[in-house]
């Protein structure tokens, strides 16, 4: 592939470094994780969808600008490059929104997608349950056919920001019946539906991030069924190709961290033990290695191909490239890594956010069964 900009991709990563110099928060919001941070963080989303650079890849019609991956990539180096506030958005926008454009009826999509871009409905994933993560096809909350709906009983967890969100996207058992993979469909759930509880849950750092969600009898109306009842297999499998392969982790994230981490060599490389240094440089190479592979991704979708099995090699490397990445930087802050004020004080709080990296969004050991069976052809474990 050609990795030189074309003009209009310059002309577009030229727009949004300017715009995002002129508009990013002097100093970091509080975290997004917590009530404070995500009111605050909510009305950033509603500047960058003032401005069109919410969804930048959408259709003009749902608040985007029609930009191609390659430029929505462009837009994400820039943001993280400008160390712009984390996208609370991101459920809805990276994962739900892409398996709407593709399963979605065209009145779902009219009426979702522009309140998801302007930030005025945010969403929350409701697929994990207390018995079934790693084996989400075990999950047991159900839905039961009534009169114009569903209704749904049971209980959802680890659902990332639900105790903020508005909406809630996620798999239930349709066909008491079936087992397993078959006999699922996906809804989409008001939260303040009556029926529906949500309880926060605080997470190891303090922030009340998380939520589980209690559905009793809550009636979903057939409009909030996404794709074909009975099938939300193959519709959340959408979602899941989507997250791990390309559009969770965008690999500006990491190299704007690598970046910084070079920065932090350079004020306490002095110090530190020499062998880190190795480390430092692993991390940059990394960081622009999963950007190439990235590049070598978009490039195959815009030529018709599709996100496989090796999506599961994509979630595996960049989970693990931002642990070490984070690692090298406490090592290069010693023992007052904990203690570090200013900038220097995310990458205890990142490292720990990285360590997450590895379970959600499917275990790493998960998503090496997934390339030993699927990609590498090996007799299943
Ligand atoms: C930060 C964070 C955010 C999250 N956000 C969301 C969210 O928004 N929505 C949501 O629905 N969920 C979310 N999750 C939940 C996440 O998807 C689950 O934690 C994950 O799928 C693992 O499920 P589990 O916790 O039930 O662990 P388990 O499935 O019980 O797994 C326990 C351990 O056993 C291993 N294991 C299990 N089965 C196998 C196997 N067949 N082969 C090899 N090893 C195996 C796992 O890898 C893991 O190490 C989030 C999790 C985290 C950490």
């Amino acid at each position: 592939m050609d990795l030189e900009l074309t003009e209009r991709e310059r002309a577009f990563q030229a727009e949004a470094r300017e715009w995002l110099a002129a508009h990013v928060p002097a100093a970091p919001l509080p975290s997004g994780d917590t009530a404070e941070g995500f009111a605050l963080h909510k009305q950033w989303e509603k500047q960058l969808h003032a401005a069109r650079w919410a969804v930048v890849s959408w259709p003009r019609a749902y608040g985007g600008r029609e930009a191609s991956l390659m430029e929505w990539l462009i837009f994400e180096e820039e943001y993280y490059r400008a160390a712009a506030p984390q996208r609370i958005s991101q459920n809805g926008i990276f994962l739900l929104a892409p398996t709407l454009f593709e399963f979605g009826t065209q009145e779902q999509k009219d009426r979702i997608l522009p309140r998801m871009a302007a930030a005025e409905e945010l969403w929350a994933q409701g697929w994990s349950e207390p018995n079934a993560g790693s084996d989400l096809a075990g999950i047991q909350s159900r839905a039961l056919r009534v009169d114009g709906g569903w209704r749904l009983t049971g209980q959802k967890t680890w659902c990332t920001r639900g105790a903020f969100c508005d909406w809630m996207f996620g798999l239930f058992r349709s066909d008491a019946a079936a087992t397993r993979h078959k006999g699922l469909t996906y809804f989409l759930v008001k939260l303040d539906s009556p029926g529906v509880t949500v309880r926060p849950v605080a997470r190891l750092d303090g922030d009340a991030g998380f939520a589980e969600v209690f559905l009793e009898d809550a009636l979903v109306p057939d409009a909030d069924v996404l794709g074909p009842v009975h099938s939300g297999w193959s519709v959340a499998m959408a979602t899941a190709s989507s997250e791990r392969g390309l559009t969770l982790r965008s690999p500006g994230r990491f190299t704007a961290a690598a970046a910084r981490l070079i920065e932090l060599w350079k004020r306490r490389g002095a110090h530190a033990d020499p062998g880190l240094r190795d480390a430092v440089v692993r991390a940059w190479m990394d960081a622009e290695a999963y950007r190439l592979y990235t590049l070598g991704t978009v490039t195959k979708l815009a030529a018709g191909g599709q996100l496989g099995a090796d999506s599961s090699l994509n979630k595996i490397f960049w989970s693990e490239m931002d642990v070490r990445l984070h690692e090298t930087a406490l090592d290069l802050l010693g023992p007052a890594a904990e203690l570090a004020e200013g900038p220097d004080a995310a990458w205890m709080k990142g490292y720990q956010f990285a360590l997450a990296g590895p379970i959600y969004a499917g275990t790493n050991e998960i998503q090496r069964n997934v390339v030993a069976e699927r990609l590498l052809g090996l007799p299943k474990g």
